[in-house]
């Protein structure tokens, strides 16, 4: 089937054409071994073409400018039509960041799904209006074209209450919804089965701790294949030293700025945009804090040493949480490239027992693979992550069931 994968920002979409092949018997997809290369096979998920459109309504003029979501589409329409040749897309999957507690997993989208998504927005400010542009722009482009929403939160409807919940007044929860939802679920949903196959154990069965480390950053515990805690809550800004965002702080540091005289917009900006590796180390990417740690710049190093002990210690509650995790998964960016942060997490973690394979840990590779030794008592493993072929296979499976 051929699945055109939107990922529509409020000044950008960006867009992939994936050909999935057919579902066998046990409902698994036949181009979908869980490792790459296990038979031999070297598979690129079969994306057949992508790209990026951006500047979307942007105000200067000029041949480049695109007006609008219904204009950008037609820029896609173009590309992907040259690409395909006279085949015709079966169906869009459209990554939606919230889904609130309705969606727990990828659903047709009508007109009532989509007003359900817009009543999602206030969660989801920068992203659910977006995203609702996107479907109504194709319905308006391809009126049959069938549309499958793709949730970023759903992979986390299983967390248990004494999860989601903060310790705060029910109306907060009961007025404004204000609990803990948790994101990157389409990846981490993925790397979960993949990283169980590659063990070859059940990925029902699969308990595991899986970090998806990339400009933003969370961890998740999986128990019996379920998501039952993740580091990210009511919003991204919850949990993991990130790129730019500070991760867990005392809120009472938010009243006491209030109280110096910042506002709303001021505290969003320094706690989302401002903080993090960027705060720490004026550097939002791994690679660049890394070079100066090497370099000796001890902010930088004061960095790594911040973030690589959040994630330790999160690693070890849920160790706990799942009862005893079978592997430490890493996925995205930093996960999946960068060594050094791997190495500096595992070295946290030898009371539970695990001990890297450092050779294993330094090759470079794009396979999921076992990076602990034989003898390391929790297995750690690098699992890539891919979105959109996670959202293309969730979308496949919607629209021609069985
Ligand atoms: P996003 O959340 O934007 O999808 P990514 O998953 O692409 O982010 O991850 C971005 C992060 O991955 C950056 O911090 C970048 O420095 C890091 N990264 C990418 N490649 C490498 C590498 N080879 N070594 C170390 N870090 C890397």
């Amino acid at each position: 089937m051929l699945i055109l994968v939107l990922n529509s920002g409020s000044s950008s979409i960006k867009y992939q054409v994936r050909d999935i092949a057919g579902r066998n018997d046990d409902g698994v997809s036949r181009n979908d071994d869980g490792v790459s290369g296990d038979d031999g096979r070297n598979d690129d998920g079969g994306i057949l073409t992508e790209g990026l459109i951006d500047r979307i309504g942007g105000s200067d003029p000029g041949p480049d400018a695109v007006a609008d979501h219904a204009e950008a589409l037609d820029r896609i329409d173009a590309a992907v039509s040259a690409v395909l040749g006279g085949r015709e897309l079966d169906a869009v999957g459209h990554r939606v960041v919230h889904g609130g507690e309705r969606f727990s997993e990828p659903v047709l989208i009508n007109n009532e799904i989509t007003r359900a998504i817009e009543r999602l927005n206030p969660l989801a400010p920068l992203h659910n209006p977006a995203n609702v542009l996107g479907i109504r722009a194709i319905a308006a482009k391809w009126p049959t074209l069938p549309q499958v929403a793709v949730f970023d939160t759903a992979f986390h409807r299983t967390l248990p209450e004494h999860a989601w919940r903060y310790a705060v007044p029910d109306e907060l929860y009961s007025r404004y919804g204000i609990r803990r939802y948790g994101f990157h679920g389409t990846s981490v949903g993925y790397v979960s089965v993949r990283a169980a196959r590659l063990l070859k154990i059940q990925p029902e069965n699969f308990n595991a701790v899986i970090a998806h480390l990339g400009n933003g950053a969370s961890v998740t515990a999986v128990h019996a294949g379920k998501s039952i805690d993740t580091s990210m809550g009511f919003t991204p800004l919850e949990g993991l030293v990130m790129g730019t965002r500070s991760g867990d702080i005392d809120p009472s540091i938010l009243i006491f700025l209030l109280r110096q005289g910042l506002d709303a917009d001021g505290l969003d900006e320094l706690l989302n945009r401002k903080s993090g590796l960027a705060g720490l180390a004026g550097d939002n990417d791994m690679r660049s804090v890394v070079e100066a740690a090497d370099g000796g710049a001890e902010a930088a190093q004061t960095a790594l040493s911040i973030a690589s002990y959040r994630l330790a210690k999160y690693i070890g509650g849920y160790h706990v949480a799942v009862g005893g995790a079978r592997a430490v998964v890493f996925t995205a960016g930093i996960g999946e490239n960068s060594w050094r942060f791997r190495a500096l997490v595992a070295d946290r973690l030898t009371a539970l027992g695990i001990s890297l394979d450092e050779a294993a840990n330094r090759a470079h590779s794009k396979q999921a693979r076992v990076i602990s030794t034989p003898d390391s008592a929790i297995a750690v493993l690098v699992v890539p992550t891919d979105e959109e072929r996670a959202i293309a296979e969730a979308t496949a499976a919607v629209v021609s069931p069985g």
